[in-house]
Parts: structure tokens; sequence; C-alpha cells
């Protein structure tokens, strides 16, 4: 089994809006997500075993361990994977640990891919008014963002409802003042690190400006994505 599309990899802080455009990649260019948060958030709104052992570490705002979300992600990509399509990965990795574990499962099972990383720069200010200003689609595998930040573009057409789905919208149970200041310095250190990483392994980094609207972000991402024949 191989994967044929390439890899493409968010780098960014909680709040950068990987969701949102990993969701228009989706749209406009049928790509494949895989986010490992909404993996997460899934298996804990099913009550799986594992749902129920990550459930506090997520609420408080931790990483799960690296063991657990490289099987996620190793069983993800061996089941999905395989098709034409670039996939997107969101949230992951987050530690040199997970790259390095990327790293060797794309050399031995997918070695025709490519990778490229999109670092997403944001203020810490930006981030937090955003995260408070967030909400999501409550149905598990819907997962849909939206913000009630005026000028974001991704305010519900309908007050409380998914326009996908209709289900109610709901605040993360990690996007609370505290959580979020520890997603936020974990990410802070850890970003240094990854792409650290990455450059030492030769792998060029793209970076997009993110405090601008979704559409325009988009925009830039395709320019990127264009100088590196990817789209
Ligand atoms: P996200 O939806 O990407 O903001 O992720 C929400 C939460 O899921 C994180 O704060 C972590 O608790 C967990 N998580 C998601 N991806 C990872 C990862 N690659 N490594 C460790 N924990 C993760």
């Amino acid at each position: 089994m191989s994967i044929s599309g390439d890899i493409v990899i968010f780098i960014g802080p909680p709040g950068a809006g990987k969701g949102s455009l990993s969701y228009l990649c989706v749209q406009q260019l049928g790509w494949t997500q895989l986010s490992t948060g909404n993996l997460c958030r899934k298996h804990i709104a099913e009550k799986t075993p594992l749902g129920q052992r990550i459930d506090f570490a997520i609420k408080s705002g931790k990483l799960i361990e690296d063991a657990v979300i490289i099987a996620l992600v190793e069983d993800w990509l061996k089941e999905y994977g395989a098709d034409n399509k670039a996939v997107i990965l969101d949230g992951f990795p987050r530690t040199v640990f997970q790259a390095e574990a990327l790293h060797q499962l794309l050399s031995q099972e997918f070695p025709k891919n490519r990778l490229y990383c999109i670092k997403m720069n944001i203020s810490d200010s930006s981030v937090i008014s955003r995260l408070t200003s967030r909400f999501i689609c409550q149905n598990n595998t819907c997962q849909a963002v939206y913000s009630t930040l005026l000028g974001s573009g991704l305010k519900s057409r309908e007050s409380g409802r998914c326009d996908h789905c209709h289900s109610m919208l709901v605040t993360r149970s990690d996007d609370n003042l505290e959580a979020i200041s520890k997603r936020l310095a974990l990410y802070n250190k850890s970003e240094h690190e990854l792409l650290d990483y990455y450059r030492s392994t030769g792998k060029l980094i793209g970076e997009i400006d993110v405090e601008k609207p979704l559409q325009d972000v988009f925009q830039d991402l395709i320019i990127l994505l264009k100088q590196q024949s990817i789209v």
C-alpha cells in the first residue's frame, strides 16, 4: 500500500486556522485531511477506551503521549492514505520524536511521497482572542470551526448551528484561558525544536501570515504550493 500524494504539514499554534485552511484544501483542492485533534475528540465523544484515557489530558491542555498519537497516525495513513490525493497533517507532528517517527514511516512504507512544511505565523495575542471566540460543531464527523470574531469570515449563518450539518455549536473543552496558555507555551517550545529538526533534514519550510481573512491566507498558500509544484 502506498500514498501517491504529497504530504503537507501545517505547523502553527492552536487557533492559527489549521483546521479551517485544511477544510478549504479539502473542498477546493480535493485533498485529504488528518487532524489528530479531531481524531482524539472523536474517541472522547464516543467514550472509547482510548478516549477515556486521554480526556483529562486534552481538557487540561497537555499533549497526548507520542506513542499513542503515532499509532493513530500510522493506522490512519494505512487506511486512508492510499489514494492519489495530497494529505494534510493538521496538528501532527508536534514533537521531534513524532517527526522522526513520521520520517521513518514514510521512508519505509511510502518512499515516493514528498513532504512539505508550512509554518503559520500569528501573534500570541491573536491566538488568545481567536480561541476565546471559537466554537466547533459538536457532530464528531464534522467538527467544523466557527468564530464570533468580527472579520473572521467564520460566523455561522444560523446562530449556534453548524452550516454544514445543522448540529449544535459548542466550545471546545480546552478553549478556556488556563488550557489555552498551557497549549500556547507548549507550542512555542516545540515549534522551535520541530523547525530546527526539519531544517536539519534539508526540508523546505514555507511561511504564511495567517493574521488575514481566511480566503487571503488560502490564496497565499496556493502561491507557495505552486512554487513547489504541489498544485
Ligand atoms: P488540536 O485540535 O490540534 O488543537 O489538538 C487538541 C489536543 O489534542 C491537543 O491539545 C493535544 O492534547 C491533542 N493532540 C492533538 N495532536 C497531538 C499530537 N500530535 N501530539 C500530542 N497531542 C496531540
